[in-house]
């Protein structure tokens, strides 16, 4: 098949089975490769609906410019999408993110804002510098993401719709992590859609608030991650309504634990959120029990952090342990 463009590349991914998280519980995982759209994330999907959102409320036309705080991938995202149709876009970013994203977006044309990472309270944040630029800025439009729910209705008609079409319809559980919610919220809600038994599970990282608030109606962070991209402090628009059955709480070291198995055991080089997914994926597969279907998402690739995960001084530095392989010469 030939693609009629890039934008035309963007979804379907494949959906690859986990050998090794499946042996360790008895379920069947399978994960869904998201570094296999062009901007190698997740966040193509969102990136799409929102600019074609926009462009159908006629708040972006020819000559316009796209606005957007960002942990890097959606600004990727919305730096290709843009390319492709011909917009400018200014991407703010937390200075505290990977350096191979920036160089990305700077390679994408994107124009870079770093701001220091900041409590969403501080109007310094990077959402707020964001929507700041964008109001003072001409024919400029505010992507949004964690609050314009097109975000959302991508994971609802592209990522459920294939989970479920690529599963025959044999799903029993979902989990992923939260950054805007897009995914989780979308995906959840599409798959209740077509079978509303599917188990639905948060999977949180350490200093993110939306474990408590599943487990206990409270927004309450305990602890911090350098996964990059998620732990959400609030219900965003995206999140609002998302069928949450059960959640669960992964620390790094059980994140990279996982994302280091699926390097050595299977070959797939994917970021830090992906590892937290899988090892979400297995705690789920337990609390379900053996012979289960379970999906989970592989969100970015591991090549975006080869300066940090995959550097044994950056691990160190951050006090988190060092596989073997990475030192050995
Ligand atoms: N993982 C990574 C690496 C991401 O960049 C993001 C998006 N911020 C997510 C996971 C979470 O996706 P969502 O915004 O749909 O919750």
């Amino acid at each position: 098949m030939i693609a009629s463009d890039t934008l035309a590349l963007i979804g379907n991914t494949p959906l690859v089975r986990l050998n090794g998280p499946s042996a360790a519980t008895g379920c069947e995982i399978f994960a869904k490769c998201e570094y296999a759209n062009p901007g190698a994330s997740v966040k193509d999907r969102a990136a799409l609906y929102i600019v074609e959102d926009a462009e159908a409320r006629g708040v972006l036309a020819p000559g316009g410019t796209i606005v957007e705080g960002t942990a890097g991938n959606t600004g990727i995202g919305l730096a290709l999408v843009a390319n492709a149709k011909g917009y400018r876009t200014i991407i703010v970013m937390p200075e505290t993110q990977s350096r191979e994203k920036m160089d990305t977006l700077r390679a994408l044309g994107a124009e870079l804002v770093l701001v220091p990472a900041a409590p969403y309270s501080n109007p310094g944040h990077f959402v707020h510098t964001s929507r700041r630029i964008a109001e003072e800025t001409e024919n400029a439009v505010w992507a949004n993401q964690f609050d314009n729910i097109a975000n959302r209705r991508a994971h609802i008609r592209g990522t459920a719709e294939e989970i479920w079409t690529q599963m025959d319809g044999r799903v029993d559980g979902f989990t992923c992590a939260a950054g805007t919610g897009g995914t989780i919220a979308g995906v959840g809600l599409g798959l209740k859609a077509k079978d509303p038994d599917v188990t639905i599970a948060l999977t949180d990282p350490h200093g993110a608030a939306l474990y408590s608030y599943f487990a206990c109606g409270e927004l309450k962070a305990e602890g911090n991650s350098v996964a990059e991209g998620i732990g959400q402090g609030r219900i965003t628009a995206n999140l609002d309504g998302a069928p949450i059955d059960t959640q669960f709480r992964i620390s790094d070291e059980d994140g990279l634990a996982q994302l280091f198995a699926l390097l050595r055991d299977e070959g797939l080089c994917v970021g830090l959120s992906s590892g937290i997914n899988v090892a979400g994926a297995m705690a789920l597969a337990r609390q379900l029990g053996p012979g289960k279907r379970i999906a989970t998402i592989l969100c970015d690739t591991g090549f975006r952090y080869l300066s940090t995960l995959y550097n044994p001084e950056w691990l160190a530095a951050k006090g988190l342990p060092v596989p073997g392989w990475l030192t050995a010469r």
